[in-house]
């Protein structure tokens, strides 16, 4: 059904890209009601407008709390024009039919950024801008909304096709993005309440498409946050899952003073070393799985120098992060235009909070930032010192591994691992398989356990292998056939008490 707008209420907080449209609905002989600042601006047009105060008979107040908050303003929008008792009530209140409601809200994320100060913050909650637009949208049989700037020009453009007039499907597209306004708004306004990083769908991204061509795919949210794009093509939904990966895993290597890279490939680390230098520890990285590497997500904690960067450029990877970039180095990685570096923020805001689709429903959990909580040594003997610092790496590693994980590290490297596998003793024979491959001797690797050990099979075949420290959360009925052999065999074994399942 065509509605012609012959009414208007303007209340808009930046006036910017305001002036055509007033000067369109000027041409279509639409009176326009407006709230203070937006009334100045429109007359400023030389375009006629009535003080939202006429209607309400109340100045504004509060310091401009309380504007538009009044049934001769919300009457005027909600009224259903084809409902007698309605319009009665229009007509005996003397309240003016609205047509059009066009609102751009106070800027709260952008004060957020700009302040901490409480009281400047609270300021910024708009009351009746949303209100506004919410009744706005819930009429709108009757009713156009406009709640995005990006909208002005695209109704200029509409009224003057169809005559100031609109249809019903066009009224109702405009009131779904107003919800969408509001309910964005509200959640910029929990996050700040509640100290979440609930996501707003302000920042949508749509993906050249999802984890494989045939599925689409997009991305909410807002990376600006947290890294400088230096070079490179469109991050993709599997780099994103991956550069997530890595992200996390960088996050628990936080306090550490020596160099650490890490390589992350299909959502787990397939290779990472600490070393006294860069260049070190990114061969060292390597070295663990050269072939896994290929195409992988690469992270370091220290700025990248020209030695690393001739290193890493000599094979093939997706995506480079780290928080700083020697001038040279960058030179180098640069060469190839597709390649995508990412210059990470310090202290970038991460999401406590993760999210996972399942059937019809969202599961919502904490982010695991454990790490052990307690240091139980109960095997045949205590740990070396140089055990104890493999183990307590072993241990962060293996976080970083799809369950059931197993992870060997020797010398502060990743020499194997298993992962993703639906037994336990199978990731550890995977393990080992891997660390052979690459011709590690793992005498004297230290093992590290997502989750207890059933059974005592695994502890044997580290055994047979040469390693002889284990760490591990235990937890088993069965701790004890696995720990009597420890004890047997002269093996250290170290209980977290915590578990890193990830599936
Ligand atoms: P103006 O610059 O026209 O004086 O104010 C425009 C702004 O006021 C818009 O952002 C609009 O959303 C907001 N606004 C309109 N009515 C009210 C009200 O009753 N209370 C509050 N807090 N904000 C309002």
């Amino acid at each position: 059904m065509q509605k012609k707008i012959q009414s208007a209420l303007i209340s808009v907080f930046y006036k910017d890209g305001l002036a055509p449209l007033v000067q369109q609905l000027h041409e279509q002989n639409v009176t326009i009601y407006s709230t203070g600042g937006t009334q100045k601006f429109i007359e400023q047009q030389g375009i006629a407008c009535v003080p939202v105060e006429n209607l309400t008979h109340f100045p504004s107040i509060l310091g401009g709390r309380v504007k538009t908050l009044h049934p001769c303003v919300f009457g005027g929008i909600l009224a259903r024009r084809d409902n007698e008792q309605d319009l009665a009530e229009m007509k005996e209140f003397k309240i003016p039919e609205i047509d059009l409601v066009i609102v751009d809200l106070y800027p709260f994320e952008q004060t957020l950024k700009q302040t901490s100060e409480e009281k400047l913050i609270i300021e910024k909650i708009d009351i009746g801008g949303p209100s506004m637009i919410r009744a706005a949208g819930k009429n709108y049989k009757d009713l156009v909304v406009i709640s995005d700037k990006a909208d002005y020009a695209g109704l200029v453009d509409l009224l003057k096709a169809q005559q100031g007039a609109t249809t019903l499907e066009q009224r109702r597209s405009y009131a779904a993005k107003a919800f969408e306004v509001a309910m964005n708004y509200d959640i910029a306004i929990n996050n700040f309440f509640n100290g979440t990083i609930l996501q707003t769908l302000n920042d949508k991204q749509v993906m050249r498409y999802g984890e494989n061509p045939h599925q689409q795919g997009s991305f909410y949210g807002n990376l600006d946050e947290v890294f400088e794009q230096l070079n490179g093509k469109a991050l993709s939904y599997n780099n994103l899952v991956d550069v997530d990966g890595a992200v996390q895993l960088a996050l628990e290597f936080k306090e550490e003073k020596e160099p650490v890279f890490a390589i992350f490939k299909h959502t787990n680390v397939c290779g990472i070393a600490i070393r006294p230098t860069l260049k070190q520890a990114w061969d060292a990285a390597l070295a663990g799985d050269p072939e896994s590497a290929f195409g992988g997500v690469i992270i370091t904690n220290k700025t990248v120098d020209k030695a690393t960067a001739d290193g890493i450029s000599e094979i093939f990877f997706e995506v480079l992060i780290a928080p700083a970039f020697e001038p040279e180095a960058l030179e180098i990685l640069k060469a190839k235009k597709n390649r995508i570096i990412l210059q990470i923020k310090p202290d970038a805001p991460l999401a406590k909070t993760s999210f996972k689709s399942i059937l019809n429903g969202t599961l919502v959990q904490d982010i695991d930032k454990g790490n052990f909580d307690k240091w139980e040594e109960v095997g045949g003997r205590e740990c070396t010192q140089e055990e104890k610092e493999n183990l307590a790496f072993a241990n962060l590693v293996c976080k970083h591994l799809k369950s059931n994980a197993i992870a060997l590290i020797k010398n502060k490297q990743l020499v194997g691992k298993g992962c993703g596998q639906t037994s336990r003793v199978d990731a550890l024979r995977h393990s080992i398989e891997k660390a052979k491959q690459f011709d590690f001797d793992l005498h004297g690797a230290v093992l590290a356990s997502d989750a207890f050990f059933p059974f005592d099979d695994c502890v044997k075949l580290a055994h047979a292998e040469g390693i002889e420290a284990i760490i591990q959360p235990g937890g088993s009925i069965r701790d004890k056939d696995s720990i009597a052999y420890c004890k047997e065999n002269n093996l250290a074994m170290v209980l977290t008490g915590q578990r890193h399942f990830r599936h």
